[in-house]
């Protein structure tokens, strides 16, 4: 039975290379919930294998900064070079239909929602250690040598950001880390302030009766 009508918005960030969209897909694929995924827009070129409207919706600088202009953002920031942001009408819309609506993003994007959206779940993926996380960053290749440096050092200015989270989890194993994340939003759906109001509310709908 659910007692919350508006969906639950979760946040899932950390440095790049953490593995956020590995443990994000892995987490889609357990069972027992009703996530939406938030596909970001970008002005980064897609790398092979990225589909426009399932991995991202890549646009020209200007059409982002025009959207930007527009309010169009629920947040965004600039990451290594380009733009990043969540589309605001889309995750409104979905979280009126009650649905659970997933965001992978970057730290500074991360803090705008907490900003914007109280009630927000942050979750922070860190990594086993920093070794694991250089060492991810480089054998996936996507990136130039320059590039990946450039996310390095953003790594460690994005660790400093932590305590801003509700909740840390390291990502170990893909599969442990999704299964944390998902007994994560069991329990704040069964969190007293989400739920009660709907669930008085029925009680006194009984009495109605
Ligand atoms: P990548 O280029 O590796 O796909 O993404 C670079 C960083 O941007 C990653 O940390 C990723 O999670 C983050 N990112 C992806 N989409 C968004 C977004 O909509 N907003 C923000 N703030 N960051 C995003």
């Amino acid at each position: 039975m659910k007692l919350n009508k508006r969906g639950l918005l979760v946040v899932i960030s950390g440095p790049s290379g953490v593995g956020k969209g590995t443990v994000r897909k892995a987490l889609f694929e357990l069972d027992g919930h009703d996530l939406t995924y938030s596909v970001s827009m970008t002005t980064r070129k897609p790398r092979k294998d990225e589909v426009d409207g399932k991995d991202y919706y890549f646009v020209t600088k200007k059409e982002f900064e025009r959207r930007i202009k527009e309010g169009l953002f629920l947040e965004y920031a600039e990451f290594v070079g380009n733009y990043y942001g969540t589309p605001l009408d889309i995750v409104e819309d979905k979280l009126g239909e009650g649905l659970e609506v997933v965001l992978e993003v970057e730290t500074a994007g991360a803090l705008q929602v907490r900003e914007k959206m109280k009630d927000a779940v942050l979750i922070f993926i860190v990594p086993p250690s920093k070794m694991a996380l250089y060492e991810r960053l480089i054998s996936r290749g996507t990136e130039t040598n320059y590039q990946v440096n450039k996310r390095i050092s953003k790594a460690d200015i994005e660790f400093k950001l932590a305590h801003k989270y509700d909740y840390i989890v390291v990502n170990d194993e893909v599969f442990n880390a999704a299964d944390r994340i998902n007994a994560i939003i069991r329990a704040e759906h069964a969190k007293t302030a989400r739920s009660i109001h709907t669930y008085l509310d029925m009680l006194e709908g009984e009495n109605g009766k």
